[in-house]
């Protein structure tokens, strides 16, 4: 079904400002752009973004939520100046049941399953989904969408 991106993404950031007290979630939107696909879904990885960057960025408030719109694709980025990934663990945190086993992360706990989900419906969306990281700086989650679902 149809729906309204920045409007979806808006109304989660607002759900999730409100259960969350010592994070600031800072929003910045494109125009509004209309999706076809699983609204859902798509709001269960924003939400997984979001959740991830607040639980792994303990000792600093700011998250930035931004979208963007090209031509043919949306897309959102999540941004956090928490404990951030080392380069060795970058490409695996997509895997299922993957965890970054650094002296930093051991105090968080999980299952390694929220972006192994995040990547299967961004698939199946036809989009796609990466991170770009800083051990000890900050992580930035993103992913992208077609306008139009193409099928799979
Ligand atoms: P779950 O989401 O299943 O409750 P989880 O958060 O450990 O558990 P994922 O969300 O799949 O699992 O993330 C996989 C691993 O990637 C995490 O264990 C963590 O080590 C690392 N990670 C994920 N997001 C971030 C982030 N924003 N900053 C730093 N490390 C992260
Ligand atoms: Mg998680």
């Amino acid at each position: 079904q149809e729906f309204d991106f920045n409007k979806l993404v808006s109304d989660l950031v607002e759900d999730l400002q409100r259960t969350t007290q010592d994070h600031v979630l800072v929003a910045s939107y494109a125009a509004p752009q209309f999706v076809v696909a699983d609204d859902e879904r798509i709001g269960q990885v924003i939400t997984n973004l979001i959740t991830n960057a607040i639980k792994y960025s303990p000792g600093s408030k700011r998250i930035e939520i931004t979208t963007k719109a090209s031509e043919n694709e949306v897309e959102l980025s999540v941004r956090d100046y928490g404990i951030g990934i080392a380069k060795a663990d970058l490409n695996k945190v997509f895997e299922q049941f993957y965890r970054v086993t650094g002296a930093m992360q051991h105090t968080f706990s999980g299952l390694g399953l929220g972006h192994y989900i995040s990547a299967e419906i961004i698939k199946r969306a036809g989009g796609r989904i990466w991170v770009e990281s800083v051990e000890g700086e900050g992580s930035t989650f993103s992913f992208a969408i077609p306008l139009k679902k193409v099928k799979s």
